[in-house]
Formats: C-alpha cells, sequence, structure tokens
C-alpha cells in the first residue's frame, strides 16, 4: 500500500519550551528495515516533559514529535522486513534502535550502545497518526492487551520492572518506591507485589496514599511528612533493602541513602536535571551501592508485557484526545497524574 502523498495529523514543538501545535503533515515512508505503524494509543512520560523542557545535556531534535509508548498496528513493511508483517499489533519503545555490534550490544546491553537512537527525542515519535520504526527494536504485543493497556508498559513498565531487578531484592523483602504514584511508580508497585516483595510507595501529599494502597502498596510514606524517614525504617525495620527512585524531581534524592536499609541498593531511573548529592559517611559505613538504570531491552520489554497479559500488572490508564496534548503535559507539570495519561488515535 502505497501511503506516498497521504497526511496525518502530528503533535509537533518548534523549539524547547514551546507549546505542541497540531500540524497537517506528509505519513513517512518506512526505509528497507523499517515499519510504517498506526499507531492507536500513545503514552505520556514525564520524559517527553523533560525534551521538550530541555532539561538534559544532550537537547533532543526540534522541531520534534515526541512519544515513546506507542501501540498500534503495522500499516506497511519495508523490502528488507523480516519477522512482521502487515496488521500485527506492535508497540516502539524508547530505544528506537541499537547498533547491535559493539562492546555493550555483544554483552546484552543495548540500552548501553553508544550508537543508539531514541524515539521521540533523536527521531520522531509516537504523537502522531503515523510512525516509522525500525523492525528489529519493534515488540508484538500480547493479543489480549489492549493499546492502551499496552502503551504504558513500553516504557513505564519496562523501565520500572527492569529497575526492580537491578535492586537485586530477594521476595519477602521491602523495596521502597519513590514517585510511587507516576507514571513508572505504578507500575514498580505492581511489579514488584508480583515479583513476591513488599512495596513501601513514597509520593509527595497525604492523598496519594489511598490511591498507592489500592493498587497494591503495603504500606504509604508521604515524602513531605518531617517524620518519612523516621516511619520508613521503623516500618521496615531498619530501612528498605532496595531503593527505586522514579522521582520526577531532584528534592527526592535527598531521602534515598536515609531509608536504605544496610547492604542495601539504590536504583535511580527517575531523569530530573541536577546532581545527587549523597552523605558519604552513610553511604560508606551502610554498604550502601548506588545504581542508574535505563529502560529495559528488548527481551525485558517481552517480560514486562507477559506480566500485563497475565493480568498481574494493570495501568491505572486515562485516555485523552491527541488536541488535548498541551492539557496533559500542564498536568503532568503540576504532578496532578495518577498512572498514566495515554493519548488515543481517532478511529
Ligand atoms: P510522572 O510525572 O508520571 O511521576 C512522577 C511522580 O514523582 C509523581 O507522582 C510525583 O508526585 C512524584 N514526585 C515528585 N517529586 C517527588 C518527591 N520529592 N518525592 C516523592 N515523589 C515525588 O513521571 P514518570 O513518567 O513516572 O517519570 C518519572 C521520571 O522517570 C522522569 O524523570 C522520567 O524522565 C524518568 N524516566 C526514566 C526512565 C529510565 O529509563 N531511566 C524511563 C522513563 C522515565
Ligand atoms: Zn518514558
Ligand atoms: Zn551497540
Amino acid at each position: 500500500m502505497s501511503m506516498i502523498g497521504k497526511k496525518m495529523q502530528a503533535a509537533v514543538v518548534q523549539a524547547l519550551k514551546q507549546p505542541f501545535q497540531i500540524l497537517t503533515v506528509d505519513v513517512p515512508t518506512p526505509k528497507a528495515k523499517e515499519v510504517l505503524i498506526k499507531i492507536k494509543a500513545s503514552g505520556c512520560c514525564h520524559t517527553d516533559l523533560h525534551a521538550i523542557e530541555g532539561d538534559w545535556p544532550i537537547p533532543p531534535k526540534m522541531p520534534l514529535t515526541p512519544g515513546h509508548e506507542g501501540a498500534g498496528i503495522v500499516e506497511a513493511v519495508g523490502s528488507e522486513v523480516i519477522g512482521l508483517k502487515v496488521g500485527d499489533r506492535v508497540g516502539v519503545p524508547w530505544l528506537h534502535v541499537a547498533c547491535g555490534n559493539c562492546e555493550f550490544c555483544n554483552q546484552g546491553w543495548e540500552t548501553l550502545c553508544l550508537r543508539q537512537k531514541n524515539t521521540g527525542y533523536g527521531v520522531d515519535g509516537c504523537f502522531r497518526e503515523y510512525t516509522v520504526a525500525p523492525a528489529s527494536h519493534v515488540v508484538k504485543l500480547p493479543p489480549n492487551l489492549s493499546f492502551e493497556q499496552a502503551a504504558p508498559l513500553l516504557c513505564a513498565g519496562v523501565t520500572s520492572y527492569k529497575g526492580i531487578k537491578e535492586t537485586e531484592c530477594r521476595p519477602g523483602q521491602f523495596i521502597a518506591i519513590v514517585g510511587a504514584a507516576g507514571g513508572l511508580g505504578h507500575m514498580a508497585i505492581q511489579y514488584s507485589k508480583a515479583m513476591g516483595l513488599r512495596p513501601i510507595a513514597i509520593d509527595v501529599g497525604a492523598h496519594k496514599g489511598q490511591y498507592c494502597k489500592s493498587i497494591g502498596a503495603e504500606h504509604f510514606i508521604d515524602a513531605t511528612s518531617l517524620t518519612a524517614v523516621e516511619e520508613m525504617n521503623k516500618y521496615t525495620g531498619g530501612g528498605a533493602h532496595g531503593v527505586l527512585s522514579l522521582a520526577s524531581s531532584v528534592s527526592a534524592f535527598e531521602l534515598l541513602t536515609k531509608i536504605c536499609r544496610r547492604k542495601g541498593f539504590i536504583v535511580c531511573c527517575g531523569l530530573p536535571p541536577g546532581s545527587l548529592s549523597t552523605p558519604i559517611f552513610d553511604l560508606v559505613l551502610k554498604r550502601i551501592t548506588i545504581r542508574g538504570s535505563i529502560v529495559g531491552t528488548r527481551q525485558d520489554l517481552v517480560e514486562a508485557l507477559d506480566f500485563g497479559a497475565l493480568g498481574k500488572v494493570k495501568c491505572t490508564v486515562q485516555t485523552k484526545k491527541l488536541t488535548e496534548i498541551n492539557d496533559i503535559f500542564d498536568q503532568m507539570k503540576k504532578g496532578k497524574i495518577e498512572g498514566r495519561m495515554v493519548i488515543k488515535m481517532d478511529e
């Protein structure tokens, strides 16, 4: 099917800190190893907000269509595509492509590839009716997962799932989830519970406690409470074995070493601009390990989607239209979203 000359709607920012414009643009043509995907649902990640605000050291391409939680249907395939066909239900994640042939790719650490490209950052993403992506890094969606449910798993799901694995927590141990009511956090509560851990949710404002508990948190602590650290250490008898940092603000990082158990692991996924200031004394005497974690490999993604297909994790999804995109990001800035906002494309 030729899409040449066909038009579509796309959300575009022209420059950093500018609002989205909904523009009519050409439908892209897939290259030989790419597929063209008709997007059905597209999750809105806080990373998209960091991108358009210019929060990170390496700026995104401009103009930019963000979005890296794109779920849809293969509409056309390039001449050299193997393993995917028109009509397949697929997802487009942050890891747009990796080189497949470097020190890190060869070790199964494609997320660290220096030659990787990122969807909705270095290349245009999924806040549009159609997108193109390399067939090698597009993931097939389990048949019983709706597009709206699958979309948040493509970043929030896989990132929190991988981050939990990186805490090296074992069943029965406590995991503190900082930023627990957000897109990543609400998934982390559910993955950690499904993995046999005891999730303690931490977020800003007591009102988020009810929500976190309703999706499986064993206990909730308000990060703004003066007694947060004391409460945590009392409840867990000495701190959490794993601390998963998913918050979008740098102030959250002050808590991390204070609530981490001796011999524990702190895994940082949240990416606010700034530096992590850590009391050296605590780090050394408590033998704490701090580790970064970035999304997950294609295999992590398959595993993360399986939890969804088995009904072990369920995203809290609020759907909106593409034309409401500025409103979505306003709400995200204010920290008002519980779970994930997902843009549902018009039929
Ligand atoms: P979100 O806006 O949905 O959620 C962030 C949550 O953090 C909110 O519930 C907010 O209330 C909470 N929070 C803010 N300040 C806090 C504090 N001081 N203490 C406790 N909680 C606090 O964002 P999201 O989409 O879940 O993304 C979270 C962060 O993770 C962003 O910085 C994003 O860029 C990053 N991220 C990283 C990766 C990765 O691979 N490492 C992948 C996706 C997202
Ligand atoms: Zn993301
Ligand atoms: Zn590589």
